[in-house]
């Protein structure tokens, strides 16, 4: 069975209610290797997310992720709001019923556009780490008889959270935290970590 919109919209609430209860977190480590806004940035725009689907949520999957690539666009800011903006955007031309195999298609939608947008390859130590593994998680997961859209999202959240913790050794080559160099190694990335947060709530919505 695919999700509603409704469904659709309780996700992206679940993804809203992760970055504000990681909203520090986030800052600390845009901090370590950048400015410090990613975690308040990110709360800013999915805060505006949620005050958009209280008035009213769209009629389709579709419309719902295309509300919230706007709302990001215009309220996250900084590098990652017309990324992940672009990513939603993207999601939503593939989204359909939202049955598994769609949302793995909007999955590997919102890769293709975050790279088009922002031209980052795997280890530039950004949001492609977490994203990039956790769409090829996701289509493996959904060659499994029988897998959900828990279950695709679950394996996409799993590798996500690697995919993040992996960003910690690598030296930035994209972004703000580039201009540091080889002494951006050491931390995690910010948009590999919220990657990962947003991928696990949206998993855990879908159970
Ligand atoms: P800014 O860097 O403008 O302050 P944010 O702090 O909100 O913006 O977001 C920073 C995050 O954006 C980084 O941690 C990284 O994951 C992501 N990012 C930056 N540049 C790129 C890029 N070219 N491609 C993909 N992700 C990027
Ligand atoms: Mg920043």
């Amino acid at each position: 069975m695919g999700c509603t919109a409704n469904g659709v919209a309780a996700a992206l609430r679940a993804a809203a209610g992760a970055i504000a209860e990681h909203r520090d977190e986030l800052v600390e480590l845009d901090r370590a290797i950048g400015d410090a806004d990613h975690g308040e940035n990110m709360k800013r725009g999915f805060t505006a997310v949620v005050s958009s689907l209280d008035e009213s949520v769209p009629a389709d999957p579709a419309a719902v992720l295309k509300l919230a690539a706007t709302t990001l666009i215009s309220k996250v800011g900084g590098a990652a709001g017309p990324l992940y903006g672009t990513g939603f955007l993207r999601a939503a031309t593939k989204i359909g019923d939202a049955e598994a195999p769609d949302v793995v298609a909007a999955l590997r939608a919102a890769l293709e556009g975050v790279q088009a947008r922002g031209k980052a390859v795997e280890q530039d130590k950004t949001m492609v780490d977490a994203l990039l593994p956790a769409v090829a998680a996701a289509e493996k997961a959904a060659d499994t008889e029988g897998a959900d859209i828990a279950a695709v999202l679950t394996a996409a959240a799993d590798a996500a959270a690697q995919g993040a913790e992996s960003t910690v050794d690598l030296v930035a080559r994209k972004g703000r935290a580039s201009y540091l160099g080889e002494r951006s190694a050491g931390h995690m990335d910010p948009g590999a970590r919220s990657t990962a947060l947003i991928l696990r709530a949206l998993a855990e919505a879908a159970r």
